[in-house]
């Protein structure tokens, strides 16, 4: 639902059949989740299509909750985005990353990208340059090396001022992508404006790739056109050959998906490292 009220961005009001005991008790223990040390990072490995090198990862959160096990994203995100959780949430997540990525590279793996979601609440708070800043200096990070994604539909909501944010981004010298590209009804040109790197097209495109001759035309044109506009491009979710084969047939760079790699535990990654596998 949309709020026009105060602060001018998209909430996600749940309705109010969602509001159950269950679904509060939920908030609630989600409020000391972060105290509780209950949160944790899986990465992603994304991979070039042709070399079949990895040229980044994805953070992606995980809440193990003491009774309930593991939580999904999808559930605690949008009740985080809901309360404003989700600011302190997702500056752990972007410290824990660039903490972990530095970490990587200080053991003399090659140096990777890692990509943090950015949520819209968090994209829109007046002190997000000043956060990563501090959170990069920190870390000592090489800004290069984070990579921020926020979906199209936060993008779109106010382009002037996701273009104003984003100059202030890319002159901190962090990469910056868009996600979810295709569920935010805009257009690439409406997204030309904006000094982006990367462009991931949604996975739910790719599920239907192999199927649906349209989808394969519409994945065929994003890709043509966003690399005339200099973007790289990710295909989400890539699961299947075929997936795969058309993806390489059209020369869409990266590919992100469960063919290659689910998104695995720090321990994991390293393993993968060690064994000069990623
Ligand atoms: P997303 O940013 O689009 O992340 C990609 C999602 O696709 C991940 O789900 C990943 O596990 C899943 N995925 C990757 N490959 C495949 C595949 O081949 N097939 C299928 N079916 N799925 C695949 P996950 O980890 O459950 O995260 C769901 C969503 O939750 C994310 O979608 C993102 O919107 C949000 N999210 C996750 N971590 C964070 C975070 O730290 N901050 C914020 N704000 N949002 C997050
Ligand atoms: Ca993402
Ligand atoms: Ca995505
Ligand atoms: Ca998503």
């Amino acid at each position: 639902a949309k709020d026009a009220g105060r602060n001018n961005y998209q909430f996600y009001t749940p309705s109010l059949s969602k509001r159950t005991p269950a679904f509060l008790t939920l908030e609630k223990s989600l409020r000391y989740a972060l105290e509780r040390e209950e949160f944790m990072l899986y990465y992603q490995p994304r991979v070039n299509i042709i070399t079949g090198e990895i040229t980044g990862m994805e953070a992606l959160l995980r809440w193990q909750h003491p009774e309930m096990g593991l939580v999904a994203p999808n559930i605690f995100i949008p009740l985080a985005e809901e309360s404003g959780l989700i600011v302190p949430i997702g500056e752990w997540v972007i410290r824990t990353a660039c903490k972990q990525n530095k970490a990587w590279q200080d053991a003399g793996f090659p140096p990777l990208t890692v990509a943090v979601n950015l949520s819209p609440k968090q994209f829109r708070q007046p002190n997000l340059v000043d956060t990563l800043t501090s959170i990069l200096q920190e870390t000592g990070l090489d800004p290069k090396f984070l990579d921020l994604e926020i979906t199209e539909s936060t993008a779109i909501e106010d382009l002037d001022f996701t273009r104003t944010v984003l100059y202030n981004l890319r002159q901190m010298g962090v990469y910056l992508s868009i996600d979810d590209f295709g569920t935010g009804h805009s257009s690439l040109s409406r997204l030309q404006q904006l000094p982006l790197h990367h462009l991931k097209i949604d996975k739910s495109f790719i599920q239907d790739l192999t199927t649906d001759q349209k989808v394969a035309h519409i994945v065929k044109a994003i890709v043509v056109l966003g690399q005339s506009l200099g973007l790289k491009l990710t295909a989400e979710g890539v699961e299947k050959q075929e997936e795969l084969d058309f993806l390489k047939s059209i020369n869409c760079e990266d590919v992100q998906g469960y063919l290659f790699y689910r998104p695995l535990a720090v321990q994991k990654i390293t393993e993968l490292l060690q064994k000069g596998q990623l």
